[in-house]
């Protein structure tokens, strides 16, 4: 397999200054809050790599940052080896971009109420001037829906049904790879496995290449090749799904395990995650995530861990061996 996205040292600063007057006022400074901090990491062509943490993160701004929704502060993006990035306005940047499609969390808010499935399915496809005679019908039939179901409201359809709308509409301009941010936290928990079947059955069938993005790790196991920790915008720990379940190695990846609710768990109580995110505008010095981990030493609050190898794994922590 060939590498398709490389994200290289990608970070994205927010200016979450209060108004111009206010600061003059109250004697404030600039206030800048660092969403993602030099993330790198590679997503091999027809894989499916997961970005998990807890919200506040990064992984959204990650997902928005590679679709082009949201502009890198410093980094680089490449997409089949051509950089997106350092000229996001030009044609060749639009150019890969089309082949880039994102499915939100909500199929509630991201469909228009006043528009029939049709012009929503058909519209991306639409406005670079492609061919959309029934294009509608054949999307919705390859989503599992029917083609007369083109005529018809998004009120018209349940959870579930809107999320098949949402993936044939990212699949009308024929991508090679969607960006699904929490594609399933919005459904009930019956319908989210059908959707995600459909989902791996697609990316079988089209070749399709996933980035997703979730808190929830019981659906990132049965999807995700590849999986990367974030805490606090930065990568902690990144590694192939079963080392990652099987050894996690770094501490908070296995916290966010223990907190996890897992069918042997069914009854019990389960842990919530321990500890407050600390504020990403005052960012704790040395390793982000000192203030929670139960095993940190000295170090940690002075020198910011790298990200290393240790076998398969990558993970920023000094004490992970
Ligand atoms: Fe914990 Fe220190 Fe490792 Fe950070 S570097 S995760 S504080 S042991």
């Amino acid at each position: 397999m060939s590498t398709l996205i490389r994200v290289e040292a990608l970070t994205r600063i927010f200016d979450v200054s209060k108004p111009w007057l206010n600061r003059v006022l109250e004697r404030l400074p600039k206030a800048k809050l660092t969403a993602v901090s030099d993330v790198s990491f590679e997503i091999e062509e027809n894989s499916v790599y997961a970005l998990v943490g807890e919200s506040g993160s990064g992984k959204s701004t990650i997902g928005k940052m590679i679709t082009g929704l949201v502009p890198p502060t410093k980094g680089r993006i490449e997409v089949n080896g051509k950089d997106i990035s350092s000229d996001p306005d030009s044609a060749e940047a639009a150019k890969v971009r089309a082949d880039i499609q994102m499915i939100f969390q909500d199929p509630y808010a991201s469909l228009n109420p006043r528009w029939k499935v049709r012009n929503i399915i058909a519209e991306p496809v639409a406005v670079r001037g492609g061919k959309t005679g029934g294009l509608a019908e054949r999307m919705l039939e390859q989503v599992g829906l029917s083609g007369a179901d083109a005529d018809k409201y998004p009120h018209e359809f349940s959870g579930g049904q809107r999320q098949r709308i949402c993936i044939a509409r990212a699949l009308a301009s024929g991508p090679k790879i969607i960006v699904c941010d929490e594609p399933t936290s919005a459904l009930d928990v019956s319908v989210q496995s059908q959707v995600l079947n459909l989902m791996s059955d697609l990316r079988e069938e089209l070749g399709l290449t996933y980035l997703f993005i979730s808190h929830d790790l019981t659906v990132v196991q049965h999807m995700a090749d590849k999986i990367g920790v974030l805490y606090l915008g930065t990568l902690v720990e990144e590694a192939p799904r079963d080392a990652l379940f099987s050894d996690p190695k770094h501490p908070y990846t296995q916290m966010i395990f223990d907190a996890a609710p897992r069918m042997d768990a069914f009854g019990r109580e389960v842990d919530p995650p321990k500890g407050e995110i600390p504020d990403a505008i005052n960012p704790p010095t040395g390793c982000p995530y000192h203030p929670r981990c139960p095993i940190a030493v000295d170090r940690c609050s002075q020198e910011k861990p790298l990200l290393r190898h240790i076998g398969d794994t990558r993970v920023a922590c000094h004490l992970a061996e």
